[in-house]
């Protein structure tokens, strides 16, 4: 369980702030930079609770994505259009990964912002980069709306830094697919995926256990509070207890939220807080990412929130003014006007849903846990231990 922890640390960036992605895109919303502005007008962003990301170098940039990719977002971003083999090749300038002023800039800082967590983490302070969670993102090309992969580069930080056993757990309505398959050859990740079966990029069936290390979590629609507890409790927490992680990190995409106009998951805040607060307590170190999230008031109401949950402050049942005007700001094409309800103005904290837990969530619980790789899912044992006697 946690040891004694150093204050939280919230990683982000003023660049966040900039439009993006272009007006018809699920992303143009704003999400980070109001969960800023909202932990400010609460208080919540002290003296040295805020560190400005840093942009990732081209070297640190080569820990994971090819050369030629690297140069093709930077020469496409300067130029502001690619060509047809750069666009068929790496998948930019597309309509599900546009182009826009900026990209490669703002791509690399998240991928520093993730790089700088790791290392606070390891310092042993919980870093929340809520600019973070583009898990779709791949070696040599983009996916997903996502360019670069920055949750990879926290867990590559982290074993740069010597950890031997990190876990990481994506929460987002989404499959990590593109976590999962960058460490598929790498016995010192392990990969838990909950996220809404059907779902692009159709990947993470429960049978997909990668190469023995993973476990993907296929939930239905509706997947509610009580439920998420189930499989925390069933699965998440007990293969987390085989492996004993030094180092955490975790991904949690807003579009598992009851009101998310691209997803059918229907979890409160409240519940994605409690969840979030446990599996960053299983190491000493713990990365906190943001992820996907196409509601700009369920996205800023449960990263904000979470910040204060992982920074000790007590949630407020009702905003001050100053809170509810940043709310009220907010503007969304994918939400209905008439479909923004009250509370998304005035409150953090969603009101508890109580419905119960459905069977076949129970089953998914068990059968994951029956086919799980029990010589993959355990601490590797030392081949000698410093005595040179026999292996434990
Ligand atoms: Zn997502």
């Amino acid at each position: 369980m946690r040891a004694k922890r150093l204050p939280a640390v919230f990683v982000g960036h003023e660049i966040y702030r900039q439009a993006a992605y272009g007006s018809n895109h699920p992303l143009a919303i704003p999400r980070v930079a109001p969960v800023m502005d909202l932990c400010r007008a609460l208080g919540w962003l002290g003296p040295g609770e805020f560190q400005a990301s840093p942009r990732a170098s081209e070297r640190e940039l080569a820990w994971f994505h090819t050369g030629d990719y690297v140069d093709a977002l930077r020469r496409a971003t300067e130029a502001g259009v690619v060509d047809i083999e750069t666009r068929e090749r790496y998948r930019l300038g597309t309509m599900e990964n546009p182009l826009f002023p900026g990209v490669f800039e703002r791509a690399a800082t998240s991928v520093g912002g993730s790089i700088r967590a790791a290392e606070l983490a390891l310092e042993g302070r919980i870093a929340y980069h809520p600019a973070g969670g583009t898990h779709h993102g791949r070696p040599d090309r983009a996916a997903g709306f996502c360019y670069f992969n920055d949750p990879v580069f926290a867990i590559l930080a982290l074993l740069k830094g010597g950890c031997e056993r990190v876990l990481y757990v994506d929460l987002d309505a989404h499959h990590g697919d593109g976590v999962q398959d960058a460490f598929a050859d790498d016995p010192r990740v392990w990969t838990i995926s909950i996220h809404e079966q059907g779902r692009w990029p159709n990947t993470g069936a429960l049978a997909d256990v990668g190469a023995g290390r993973a476990c993907n979590l296929p939930v239905p629609r509706g997947f509610k509070d009580a439920e998420l507890g189930v499989l925390l409790d069933g699965v998440l927490l007990p293969l987390a207890d085989r492996i004993e992680p030094q180092a955490v990190v975790l991904t949690c995409g807003a579009d598992a939220l009851a009101g998310d106009p691209l997803c059918s998951m229907a979890l409160t805040n409240v519940a994605l807080w409690s969840a979030v607060e446990r599996l960053a307590d299983l190491a000493p170190a713990a990365v906190v990412l943001g992820g996907g999230g196409y509601n700009p008031w369920t996205v800023t109401r449960y990263w904000t929130g979470l910040w204060g949950r992982l920074s000790g402050r007590k949630i407020p049942t009702s905003l001050p003014a100053e809170a509810r005007a940043i709310l009220a700001w907010l503007r969304s094409d994918l939400v209905d006007d008439e479909d923004v309800r009250e509370a998304w103005l005035t409150t953090l904290a969603d009101a508890p849903n109580d419905a119960p837990t459905r069977d076949e969530i129970r089953r998914l619980r068990d059968a994951a846990l029956a086919q799980v790789d029990r010589a993959a899912w355990r601490q590797p044992a030392l081949a000698v231990d410093l005595d040179g006697g026999a292996a434990r």
